[in-house]
């Protein structure tokens, strides 16, 4: 609940050389000062705000009476100015596993609740310190795998895509008074925009929130990862490119095959795109039960894939097998990447792939060579390059983007009457279902559920 005080370990789980325990509600200071006992004798209500103060942490032995445990380092945050915009004490102790679960339970007893999955970060957002998409971004780089997300995230935290809605918001507000003025005042010349002024400004909104939604293509690329499957028939080189793109040894390269008999999945940078990395038993057939399994899970990714690398291996003649998989891969929804491998031993069949596929790279996994040439095919099929993960603002999950879209449509909506030529009135409910869209995009108005669910990817302490 909103009104209590709760606490945490925000740190991970574990042996570390400190630990970090947050408490935050109108009773922060209060319970801190019962756990902890500055060294300067003063009271911790009357320490300075954000300075670092050493102490004793203190914690209730067996008979009920507080004993110290630990020496420590104690920080007040004064309500609006912390984290969560409410009273904040930040407790440093050591970090055993023992003393950290201690000085938890101390907290608890008096008079902390246990802080749920990202309640911090959720109270930051109540409390309007942060915007929906930045604790987006703050879960982001928490999980971030790759340099790219990284920078990603770090931009999102600083409330881009919130600037960005606002800017549109407020002008769809100006758009609303002035439609409203006409309504009201039809005989007079009151408002601020005329309808050629208010046919502009919708323009311009649709401009902007269709390069926003577009962006959703570059953020989800980033920040979600493209699922991918990399298939072939046995023995052209798929665990060795699996290996070179993860950037080591893990999956089994073998000359003998159906050695991948197992789906692997992992997260993989290549380039500025995110790979879910799927790698799998050849697509052949086979009578060898296990081997079916994995052909028949590796189908099954290689249906909900929206990247295949299909490899070739250059230095033979295509098989049957390899052109029943062209004949397969045409079939198929997601990009196709022809990958023609051993390009170190020979090329051999280049103009049969070059009429079978919109993009093919010749690489060698063994030496790496080609590699550089994959990494930007794939990066310029789902990256908009112009896009720059540090500075413009992104989209990066679907939730941001079916926002955007429902306020890019309402807004065309509204266009379409008012360039129909239909009394200004009608375009009112459009303009108001596109600020309500945007609304949801920054969590100014977004649902109790869907606040829920996204903190509950969040870990207990942030
Ligand atoms: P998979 O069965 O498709 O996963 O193929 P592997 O990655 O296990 O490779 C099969 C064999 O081809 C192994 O002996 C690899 O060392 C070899 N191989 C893989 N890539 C290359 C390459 O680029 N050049 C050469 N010369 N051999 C390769």
């Amino acid at each position: 609940m909103l009104g209590d005080t709760i606490a945490a370990v925000s740190t991970p789980r574990g042996k570390g050389g400190v630990a970090l325990l947050r408490i935050s509600g109108d009773r922060a200071i209060e319970i801190a000062s019962r756990v902890f006992r500055p060294k300067n004798k003063k009271a911790l209500s009357d320490c300075e705000a954000r300075l670092a103060v050493y102490g004793e942490i203190l914690a209730p032995d067996g008979d009920g009476a507080w004993q110290a445990v630990d020496d420590g380092i104690a920080t007040v945050f004064k309500a609006p100015a912390s984290f969560t915009g409410e009273d904040t004490v930040e407790l440093c102790c050591h970090g055993g596993m023992l003393l950290t679960e201690t000085v938890l339970t101390s907290c608890l007893a008096a008079g902390a609740k246990p802080a749920s999955a990202g309640e911090f970060t959720r109270r930051a957002v109540m409390n309007g310190k942060m915007g929906l998409s930045s604790a987006e971004a703050l879960g982001n780089i928490l999980e971030a795998s790759t340099h790219e997300q990284l920078k990603l995230a770090h931009n999102g935290m600083g409330g881009r895509i919130e600037k960005k809605t606002e800017a549109i918001y407020n002008a769809l507000r100006d758009v609303l008074a002035s439609i409203y003025v006409k309504i009201d005042y039809p005989d007079e010349d009151l408002a601020d925009m005329s309808r050629e002024d208010i046919i502009a400004s919708l323009e311009n909104c649709e401009k902007e929130l269709c390069a926003l939604a577009n962006t959703y293509r570059t953020g989800h690329a980033i920040a979600e990862g493209i699922p991918t499957v990399i298939c072939g028939r046995p023995n052209v080189g798929k665990s060795s490119l699996y290996n070179r793109i993860v950037g080591r040894d893990a999956a089994i390269v073998t000359d003998i095959e159906g050695t991948t008999r197992d789906v692997l999945t992992e997260t993989a940078a290549l380039g500025r795109v995110t790979l879910r990395l799927f790698d799998m038993a050849g697509l052949h057939e086979t009578s060898d039960p296990v081997e079916r399994i994995g052909i028949d899970r590796a189908e099954q990714a290689m249906r909900e894939a929206e990247l295949i690398l299909a490899v070739f291996d250059g230095s033979r003649a295509a098989t049957q097998e390899d052109f029943d998989l062209i004949e397969y891969l045409a079939k198929q929804n997601a990009t196709v990447v022809a990958v023609i491998n051993k390009g170190d031993v020979g090329d051999m069949d280049e103009p049969l792939y070059a009429a079978s596929f919109a993009n093919v790279v010749k690489i060698s996994a063994k030496d790496g060579d080609g590699m550089d040439r994959l990494s930007d095919c794939v990066e310029k099929l789902f990256v908009d390059g112009s896009l720059d993960s540090r500075r413009d603002a992104v989209l990066t999950n679907a939730r941001q983007h079916a926002a955007a879209v429902s306020a890019l449509e309402a807004v065309r909506h509204a266009l379409d009457a008012l360039q129909g030529g239909y009394p200004i009135d009608l375009s009112c409910t459009d303009a108001e279902n596109a600020m309500s869209a945007l609304s949801e995009l920054d969590g100014r108005a977004v649902s109790e559920d869907i606040i829920a669910q996204i903190f509950s990817h969040f870990c207990v302490g942030k």
